[in-house]
This record gives C-alpha cells, sequence and structure tokens, in this order.
C-alpha cells in the first residue's frame, strides 16, 4: 500500500506546529470594517459563548494563554503580577501597581460563526470583547430573543465593526439581531448537519504553552529595558494565541 502522502504532509506540519493539527489559524475570523452579518452555532457543549483567560502585554508576545485562569494550573505571568500588586499596595507604587494591572490576565470570549455570503468557508471563530459577551447573552435571556444559536429559530447578528482614524483609540464592534428568525441554513447554502458537526472544539484552538515556556516569555520579557516602550505598545495589533493576526488586544481594551 502507497504512503498516504497528504497526511504525511499534515503529521509534518502538525510536529513543526507544536503538536497542534494545522490549518486552525484559519478557522479564526476577523470582523471587517463595516457591516456583516453573522449567525452563532450551537456546540455540542451547550456553550457558545466561552470565555478564556490572556496574558497581553508580555513584551511582543502575541495574547498568552493562561494555565491558571483557564484550566487551574501554574502560571509565572499570574504569580508575579500578583507579587508585584502587593510590592505596589505595600509601597503605596502606583508605578508597580500599573505594571501589575498590565500583566494581569484578561479575559476574551471566542463563539463558532457562520458568516453570511461566506458560507463555503465553513464555520469560523469569533474572537470579542466583554460588551459583545454581555449583548449576546442578554438576547439569549431576552423572551423576544431566546436562544439566537438555535439551527431553525435562531436569529442572525449584524454586526458593525468600525476602525477609528485616530491612532492610539480601538476598534468598536455594535450588535444588533435581525428583526425576523431565520433557519441557520437550507439546502440552497449547505447542509445543516454537516455545518453542525463541523463546530470545532474551542478548546483545543489555543497554543497553550508550559509553564517553563511561559516563565521563558516572561524572564525575556523582564530582562529586557524596553519594558517601558513595551508598555505603550498598547496601541499595536495583537495576534491571536494561535498566531492569527487580531487586534484581539485593541478590540479588548475598547470593550472595556
Ligand atoms: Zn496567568
Amino acid at each position: 500500500m502507497a504512503i498516504n502522502l497528504e497526511a504525511m504532509r499534515a503529521k509534518l506540519n502538525a510536529s513543526k506546529n507544536g503538536g497542534k493539527p494545522t490549518g486552525k489559524t484559519s478557522t479564526m475570523w476577523k470582523p471587517k470594517a463595516g457591516d456583516q452579518h453573522v449567525r452563532i452555532l450551537p456546540t455540542a457543549d451547550g456553550d457558545p459563548f466561552r470565555e478564556f483567560h490572556f496574558h497581553y502585554n508580555v513584551g511582543k508576545n502575541p495574547g498568552i494563554y493562561c494555565n491558571k485562569r483557564n484550566d487551574g494550573g501554574e502560571c509565572p505571568i499570574c504569580d508575579f503580577a500578583s507579587k508585584l500588586w502587593r510590592d505596589g499596595v505595600e509601597n503605596d507604587d502606583t508605578t508597580l501597581k500599573n505594571e501589575a494591572k498590565k500583566l494581569f490576565a484578561r479575559k476574551r470570549y471566542y463563539s463558532p460563526v457562520l458568516v453570511r455570503g461566506a458560507e463555503s468557508e465553513g464555520v469560523k471563530i469569533w474572537a470579542y470583547g466583554k460588551t459583545a459577551y454581555e449583548t449576546l447573552l442578554g438576547y439569549v435571556l431576552d423572551p423576544d430573543y431566546g436562544d439566537i444559536t438555535d439551527p431553525e429559530t435562531g436569529t442572525d447578528i449584524k454586526l458593525t465593526y468600525s476602525i477609528p482614524g485616530t491612532p492610539g483609540s480601538f476598534p468598536k464592534t455594535t450588535l444588533q439581531p435581525r428583526r425576523r428568525p431565520s433557519v441557520l441554513c437550507d439546502d440552497a447554502i449547505a447542509d445543516c448537519q454537516e455545518l453542525l458537526d463541523s463546530v470545532p472544539d474551542i478548546d483545543n484552538l489555543f497554543d497553550v504553552k508550559t509553564t517553563e515556556q511561559v516563565q521563558e516569555m516572561l524572564d525575556s520579557y523582564l530582562s529586557s529595558d524596553s519594558s517601558a516602550e513595551s508598555s505603550s505598545s498598547e496601541t499595536t495589533q495583537y495576534k491571536q494565541p494561535n498566531g492569527s493576526v487580531d487586534e484581539a488586544f485593541a478590540a479588548f481594551m475598547s470593550e472595556n
């Protein structure tokens, strides 16, 4: 039997990618400036609005998945930030307290979506901030909308993404449910069951680092004397944990 080259290529890529299957970066979706319509899909665990914690501001690193806040493991950045905070409080040192605040883990929210007009690209994962999260939960709990993710009786959401022209300000996401409920998909769009089955397990999307790796990232950040410079990089675009470019931090800042 001939070797399956396609499978070997996937294995090699997965290995280079730190053991993660490839193709995951392309599942992340980022809104474009202006209006778009999305449909949030239900997930197997019954919770399509998932919350995760990341550390931003650790040098030029993209958001670092926090093993402590997410999974109850160890996190050198959390430990360091807590220590810094205590020192700041004890010594009434605002600079220390601010540095600690910068390093605390921040929340980011994730949902599987079908982007209207791009249904053929399949299910994507949309990352958003606290304001959008609370707005979405509000719809679900509002009897006028109910379960907006229901494939038969759910509701599409209009998402308006505004990118400000002025440096230092952050993009803004506004949501508006459609006036009428609609089906997730009809036969003209896709096989609905296939779509539902293809919803990725969000827990597996992140590049989880070992405690040692996180310690190394923290050490290298602390040993660089450019921490003042890094702290001003809040206005730069941050990358998603798995490498796809996103304004995760910028969006987070705009919504908190
Ligand atoms: Zn942490």
